[in-house]
């Protein structure tokens, strides 16, 4: 009996002495990565001009020891650099594991007034991909110098373009797994305005919606302002297509299938007495379930085409319907085994209290397409980036936001670091 105590005792020292390790070790770095964070930051460049991003990130990775392919992937547009990074580490016989960070800013005007706020004028790290970037070099550094206690290969990805679901399948169909091998695990962090700072979240299956990406021509027949009957007016027949279009959510759509339909942008008109030819919509569509997809989809092809035609509009003025198929992406599933086996091992690092479950988002991701369909299991995982006082009040800023920022940047590069590490090291174990 006493024996079996103390092997329980030895083992809870031993234990607890690696995860003081691992912490202490992460907490070492944290004033250059914030630093660095500091710098990212400062320095956002929208998708698909990753270009100072992607050399800063592929020159810290070298500096690190890794093998770095850069700019690395090729996107469909022939115009379009793909700026990937792709950053390797072989450290004899094992499996490999890919570990993902996006790299993109948003076009926003930053409004959070941090000292280190936004030097490119309307362009904004307000997904937190500064954030991201910064734990994946922490991390790369960390399992540099860990290397006596893992065995395979590491392959870090600066991943451009996410905003826009289009970098991941750059990357792919640039040769990534055929170059540099395919990985048996992909994971990712995103963080996120709905979890504290400190914690992690899972979700084992459905995490992240599919998403289309669409443009609606509403064309109508343009003349004087003041005469709108020899017209037909496209601005009229734009509000009540916006309009229809919530309808198929609340009449058309399964109640309790998630589904949104948010026209984001109008375009139309140039002057007040003016009735312009034609408006555009700028639409975004979220589903889980490909069927309900499906059905959705015809439906924003159908509503519109029967206000049209209501108008009075011929058949050649009808609603011009486009579907932008490298703007669109299937929704995020997070394979079940591995998203227990991870939550169970960053538990044992963070504890277990700190690493809970989490409700699927709305929001998209391409990084499932590393999966290739289901092939490797991959996992993105939600790193807590709230101020938990300003998340109870309901006042905190939630992602692509003007005003959001991470509450306290060193807890939530601190936290994503030594999860991300230890979900390598389990992975990679001797
Ligand atoms: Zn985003
Ligand atoms: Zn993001």
């Amino acid at each position: 009996m006493l024996r079996t105590f103390a092997v329980a005792l030895l083992t809870l020292v031993a234990f607890s002495t690696s995860a003081q390790t691992l912490d202490a070790r992460v907490a070492a770095e944290i004033p250059s990565l914030l630093d660095t964070y500091r710098t990212l930051h400062a320095s956002p460049e929208l998708s698909l001009q990753e270009a100072k991003t992607s050399a800063f990130l592929a020159t810290r990775l070298r500096e690190l020891g890794y093998e770095v392919a850069y700019p690395f992937g090729k996107y469909r547009d022939p115009n379009a650099t793909c700026y990937g990074v792709v950053a390797v580490l072989r450290n004899g016989k094992g499996p490999m594991v890919l570990v993902r960070s996006d790299m993109d800013g948003l076009p926003v005007t930053e409004q959070t007034g941090l000292p280190y706020t936004s030097q490119n004028a309307g362009v904004m790290h307000a997904c937190g991909h500064d954030v991201h970037m910064t734990t994946l070099l922490g991390t790369a550094r960390v399992l540099a110098d860990l290397k006596s206690q893992w065995r395979g290969t590491v392959m870090l990805i600066g991943q451009p373009a996410e905003e826009i679901v289009r970098g991941a399948n750059g990357m792919l169909e640039g040769g990534l797994y055929e170059k540099f091998g395919q990985p048996d695990f992909a994971i990712a962090l995103h963080d996120w305005a709905a979890l504290e700072s400190g914690k992690i979240g899972y979700r084992a299956n459905a995490f992240m919606a599919a998403t289309d990406s669409l443009n609606l021509v509403i064309r109508g027949v343009g003349g004087h302002g003041a005469a709108p009957h020899t017209t037909k007016d496209p601005v009229v027949l734009a509000a009540e297509t916006i309009l229809a279009l919530q309808s198929i959510i609340s009449r058309e759509r399964p109640p309790l299938e998630p589904a949104v339909i948010t026209v984001g942008k109008i375009d139309g008109g140039t002057k007040r007495n003016i009735i312009p030819d034609e408006v555009r919509l700028y639409l975004t569509v979220r589903t889980f379930n490909p069927e309900v997809r499906r059905q959705v989809l015809e439906s924003i092809q159908r509503v519109p085409k029967g206000l049209a035609m209501a108008a009075g509009l011929p058949d050649d003025r009808a609603p011009v319907y486009e579907h932008l198929a490298e703007e669109s992406v299937e929704a995020t599933f997070n394979d079940a085994a591995l998203t227990e086996r991870l939550a169970a091992s960053i538990g044992r690092e963070l504890g277990a209290a700190n690493v809970i479950e989490i409700q699927p988002a709305m929001v998209s991701e391409d990084f499932g397409r590393f999966g290739l369909g289901g092939k490797i299991p991959t996992v993105l995982l939600a790193l807590g980036a709230a101020d938990p006082a300003a998340l109870a009040a309901g006042t905190q800023s939630g992602l692509h936001s003007s005003k959001f920022a991470p509450s306290d940047p060193s807890i939530v590069l601190r936290t994503g670091v030594r999860a991300a590490v230890s979900a390598v090291l389990d992975l990679l174990k001797k």
